[in-house]
């Protein structure tokens, strides 16, 4: 096992500064909810318009988009959806990223985000420079990437993947004798070469959400809840996954909420998903697992900063103004598709994806 240097200071303060000064969605009444939803619904039809929208975005945006023929999904089907949508315009609520990422995809389609600030601090923890400067240093491994990073690491790499196809990605690469470079999630690389056993550089990013979830108090709160079961995202520390009855992607624990037999379930990972959850099963009681303690204060407090910049306020004005659209130079997608589309013929191939 082998790790690299933790990120510069400058670096950690820069995206804890910018974690702080993400704008949340404003506060709307149920009067104002309903008005932005229909005006974003003939917005929508009029121009061939469809939603891709996260787990983690708020509850009315995750409606809005499955009432109007969009998706609501992880990275890995956001991709995938977006890619074989008819419509001519994808509008991506979630993180940069996944506006990104459907643009290589799509490039043909127009791509549009509600607000492009939108970022994620696994992104911003991995600058291509720097990145690029360590792949050199290591040319006999093979890169592996994220989804959570930006397009210009996306062209330095062999793979990208999502929580969802990792183990799989990775244990293929590891059988094949390959050595592996992963960025930029310290934990979720962890918890793959533990799993995997696959030889792995570990680039020391890390989620601002699901680095805050702390074991001490997640063990107290399991003597309150003692049937709960725990379920845990492996962007989450060492010592949280420990203690999880089940690890894995959103779209494992959504899975996971509905198919046990348990009817308490606390969950380590953005409360956004929670939307689905209780859609799929209402009857189940959903806990956030704890985040902070009386000597330690929580800063995202279960709930991505920058997920929460989406709101219907400014998807309805994005789509008046089209002004917040992804571009991405021809010359860079021509690199960076190529480890996303592995990727999903990869995911398609083993039945991850249709
Ligand atoms: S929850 Fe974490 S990994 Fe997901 S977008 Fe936010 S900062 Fe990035």
């Amino acid at each position: 096992m082998s790790h690299l240097a933790p990120l510069s200071p400058d670096l950690q303060q820069r995206i804890e500064a910018l974690a702080r000064q993400a704008a949340p969605a404003p506060m709307l009444s149920q009067k104002q909810i309903a008005q932005l939803k229909e005006e974003i619904r003939a917005l929508l039809q009029e121009k061939n318009a469809v939603l891709v929208a996260h787990y983690y975005v708020d509850d009315q945006l995750q409606a809005l988009a499955e009432e109007t023929g969009g998706i609501v999904a992880d990275s890995l089907e956001m991709a995938n959806f977006g890619a074989k949508s008819d419509a001519d315009m994808l509008v991506v609520c979630g993180v940069r990223f996944m506006g990104e990422t459907a643009k290589l995809l799509s490039p043909e389609k127009k791509v549009l985000m509600p607000t492009l600030e939108a970022t994620c601090s696994l992104d911003l923890s991995c600058p291509p420079d720097d990145f690029a400067r360590f792949i050199a240093q290591h040319p006999d491994h093979t890169v592996v990437v994220y989804a959570n990073t930006s397009a210009a690491v996306k062209a330095l790499a062999h793979w990208t993947v999502t929580s969802g196809n990792a183990l799989q990605i990775v244990r293929h690469l590891s059988e094949r004798g390959e050595r592996i470079i992963w960025a930029p999630d310290k934990h979720l690389g962890r918890w793959i070469e533990r799993e995997t056993g696959a030889a792995m550089l570990l680039w020391q990013g890390h989620c601002v959400v699901h680095d805050e979830f702390m074991a001490y108090e997640l063990e107290k709160l399991k003597q309150r809840y003692p049937q709960a079961k725990v379920l845990v995202h492996p962007e989450s520390p060492e010592n949280v996954v420990a203690m999880a009855d089940v690890v894995g992607s959103t779209r494992v624990l959504i899975q996971a909420v509905q198919e046990l037999p348990d009817t308490q379930f606390i969950v380590a990972t953005d409360f956004g998903i929670f939307y689905k959850m209780q859609q799929l099963a209402p009857q189940k009681q959903l806990i956030v697992a704890p985040t902070g303690s009386r000597e330690r204060q929580c800063s995202s407090c279960a709930h991505c900063p920058w997920m929460a910049m989406n709101s219907l306020v400014n998807l309805k004005r994005v789509l008046e103004t089209e002004d917040q659209e992804i571009h991405i130079d021809p010359a860079l997608r021509e690199r960076a598709v190529q480890p996303i589309e592995r990727m999903l013929a990869f995911s398609r191939r083993v039945g991850l994806v249709k």
